[in-house]
């Protein structure tokens, strides 16, 4: 006898609508605008069955139509894009200086970046998770206020991020085994959006994957710059998370045996030469003497003017600083192969003296053939990060589920 599981069965039809509904969502986020029946073309899905998604997408606010038609020959065809209007995601990030939150649509447009200064190494868990919680009620009230519905808020940490939304150590911050999901929605009173966490160098490759004139390049590699850094990776167009979800500490990789204390305990590691509080007491040796810093723009830019100035002890440093990046970065060369190595926030800013000396030590060092990899400032600023944790805060949606708002 022949027995039907029917509840399996329609899981699995089921299943095949939301992947479908992905197909048609990437389609058309890559392409607008373009018709249902380009759709149909383009993806190998039958007409009918496009038709069918288009109707239920439009329906739920995640598909518009243009009005555009197709000058070609034949019948004019609807166009259709993205509807941004209804649905939006937030990102936040923990920056050396700062809280940053992004709310972005589901076309990827950013509708607001918020900062707010924040001292966050020296902050503790509790007044960080206050200070977060509120800046982010603060954009749902502004975006809800505007008839739009948060679907998802993601918070970029300087450091490993469990699946359970878990900083097991962030030396940087001096957090260990922090519940930062759970206390944030405790903090945020259980919003009825998903809360999620994640190291923020993951979700900056990921808004590099997106935005910015390295969209699309699938071996890439985001470097953050802030109290540590990370390294976002993507290899063959996926990010690599590892085993734990901790694929990406280059910061704590040793590159100077001799070098200054790291957070970590270690001596010599990257954060601790090139990390934004190490570059700003190597080069300004009078912000030691002041105490800890509480605001680095300020810094970088004195450390900016100089280097423009011809200040040579800045010149020197900044290069050496670049070297020790580039030795960093050599090991990424070696292991991954990426195209583009993106770096960000002060090592972005400092660029034009930092990557000169890296790229050649990049050279130097790597071995096999010459390395093609192109080391460059990111496009996306300091809030790359919060962009990208806006656009997984959408990424149910972009999987194909349909919201319950
Ligand atoms: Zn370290």
């Amino acid at each position: 006898m022949i027995s039907i599981d029917r509840s399996s069965q329609t899981a699995d039809l089921g299943d095949v609508r939301v992947a479908n509904r992905a197909v048609v969502l990437r389609h058309v986020r890559t392409h607008a605008p373009c018709s249902r029946a380009d759709v149909a073309a383009r993806t190998g899905l039958n007409k009918a069955t496009v038709s069918s998604l288009v109707g239920e997408l439009i329906e739920h606010g995640l598909l518009r139509e243009t009005g555009l038609t197709e000058n070609r020959v034949g019948r004019p065809a609807t166009m259709l894009v993205l509807d941004g209007s209804r649905y939006v995601g937030l990102g936040l990030r923990i920056g050396a200086d700062e809280l940053v939150v992004v709310a972005a649509d589901l076309a990827g447009e950013p509708l607001l970046t918020w900062r707010r200064a924040f001292a966050a190494a020296t902050a503790g868990p509790p007044e960080t998770v206050r200070a977060l919680a509120a800046l982010a009620r603060r954009a749902v009230t502004r975006v809800t206020g505007a008839g739009r519905t948060v679907l998802g808020l993601t918070v970029g940490v300087p450091g490993p991020v469990d699946a359970d939304g878990v900083v097991p150590s962030a030396p940087a911050l001096g957090w260990r085994g922090v519940p930062l999901a759970a206390d944030l929605r405790r903090a945020l009173r259980d919003p009825g959006f998903p809360v999620g966490v994640d190291t923020d160098a993951n979700l900056a490759v990921s808004a590099e994957l997106r935005h910015g004139p390295y969209a699309g390049t699938a071996d890439l590699v985001h470097l953050t710059g802030g109290l540590t850094i990370g390294a976002g990776l993507v290899s063959g167009g996926r990010l690599l998370r590892g085993g734990r979800g901790f694929a990406g500490e280059i910061g704590h990789l040793p590159v100077r045996p001799d070098g200054p204390e790291c957070h970590c305990g270690r001596r010599g590691c990257l954060a601790a030469v090139a990390g934004v509080d190490a570059v700003v007491r190597r080069l300004l040796p009078d912000v030691a003497v002041d105490g800890p810093v509480t605001d680095y723009l300020p810094e970088i830019e004195r450390i900016q003017a100089l280097a423009r100035a011809g200040d040579a002890p800045v010149r020197d440093g900044l290069a050496e600083i670049g070297r020790q990046l580039g030795s960093a970065v050599s090991v990424l060369v070696d292991l991954l192969d990426p195209e583009v190595v993106v770096v960000g926030g002060h090592l972005a800013a400092l660029a034009p003296w930092l990557l000169p000396a890296a790229r050649d030590e990049i050279a130097a060092r790597t071995s096999g053939p010459p390395a093609t990899v192109r080391l460059e400032p990111s496009a996306l600023g300091s809030a790359a990060s919060a962009l990208g944790g806006a656009t997984a805060a959408l990424a149910s949606v972009e999987a194909g589920q349909l919201p319950v708002a």
